[in-house]
């Protein structure tokens, strides 16, 4: 019998959808729960999944694993805020293992990084996302209902001083709140030495207020970033909505991650998975597969999730489809759930 070559075993089908794009990037969410309320993002009063129903931390580990042996080379763990789950840091720590994974990043809201910052590195951890919308205590409580901005601050140099490859914070500007923050936010940046993307709002969940009465866009922030700084525009590409441009004499880029546009839909690399197991084909619609029943009904064979994750790829729809002038959100889940 002809032996098989042993880069050849193991050889697993890539992920491809129907359009042709290759599937690369995964987006875990390991909790709904946050320590935070973020006025647009849950609403004051959030009912959270019973523990029974979210993904335990090895059946985490095991999807990661099997995307990884299907192509994947990035991977995002992000939530509700994943640091508050218990024994968080194991998960990373096995992800972080994974020879064929280029780059395990983390979404956070920098509440805990202050204790986590330095193991997290060292797990594998190559570059943090942090969630900051305001400068100003005040405001900053307003925003999250439940943050402490110090808190926030002091894990944001904590990072920075375990030497992440790169730190780069996300803020969401609100008409009427923090808009007139962008100038502040972007200095404090460049002084930082790390980069800031902006957020437009998304119609994700039902919250206290209409999206469209807070909209900001992202074209306006620009063309105000514009007028104080020079901007140069960057070839960097993430496979996603945003678009970055350099800031002159800096290490500082800016990101501007602009959903409304359907641009960046034809080169989308990316999957979600929520915390129930539920795998998302678009941040925008709802298409997806529940592979929570098939991780507990097969534990010992990959076999029947290798071909529900492979087969998605069909069901991976073209593009998503918000707008803000609709009543009711375009897409039901928050994105506490859906993982950001
Ligand atoms: N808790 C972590 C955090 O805040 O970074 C991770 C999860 S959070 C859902 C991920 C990102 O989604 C955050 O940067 C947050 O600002 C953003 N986000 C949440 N709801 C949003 C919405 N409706 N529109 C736009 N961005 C949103
Ligand atoms: Fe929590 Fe992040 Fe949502 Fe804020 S944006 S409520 S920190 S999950």
């Amino acid at each position: 019998m002809k032996k098989v070559p042993n880069s050849q075993q193991n050889l697993q089908p890539r992920l491809i959808d129907q359009f042709g794009r290759s599937v690369d990037y995964i987006r875990l969410s390991i909790t709904d729960r946050c320590d935070f309320r973020c006025v647009y993002c849950m609403s004051e009063d959030m009912t959270f999944l019973p523990r029974e129903e979210v993904l335990s931390l090895e059946e985490c580990a095991r999807l990661v694993k099997l995307f990884v042996r299907l192509g994947v080379s990035k991977v995002r763990i992000t939530g509700g805020e994943p640091l508050v789950r218990k024994n968080a840091l194991w998960l990373f720590q096995e992800i972080g293992k994974l020879k064929n994974l280029k780059e395990l990043v983390l979404t956070t809201n920098g509440s805990q990084l202050i204790l986590h910052a330095a193991a997290l590195k060292a797990a594998g951890v190559k570059r943090i996302n942090l969630s900051i919308d305001s400068l100003n205590a005040e405001r900053f409580k307003k925003i999250t209902r439940t943050g402490d901005l110090g808190k926030v601050l002091a894990g944001l140099q904590a990072s920075i001083d375990a030497g992440f490859e790169g730190i780069k914070l996300n803020t969401v500007l609100m008409h009427g709140n923090n808009e007139g923050e962008a100038c502040d936010l972007v200095q404090f940046a460049i002084d930082k030495k790390i980069d800031i993307s902006f957020i437009e709002e998304m119609p994700l969940g039902e919250v206290d207020h209409t999206r469209a009465s807070t909209y900001v866009s992202n074209t306006d922030t620009l063309k105000l970033l514009k007028s104080k700084y020079s901007l140069l525009a960057s070839t960097k590409t993430t496979g996603g909505p945003a678009r970055y441009w350099q800031v002159a004499n800096s290490n500082t880029k800016i990101g501007f991650i602009s959903p409304h546009s359907h641009n960046f839909c034809e080169n989308c690399n990316r999957v979600r998975i929520t915390c129930k197991g539920e795998l998302y084909l678009c941040l925008g619609q709802e298409d997806k597969i529940e592979l929570l029943p098939l991780l507990r009904t097969y534990p010992n064979d990959d076999q029947p999730l290798i071909d529900a994750i492979v087969g998605s790829m069909k069901i991976k729809p073209k593009g998503h489809d918000f707008d803000l002038r609709r009543a009711k959100p375009a897409v039901v889940r928050f994105m506490s759930h859906t993982g950001g």
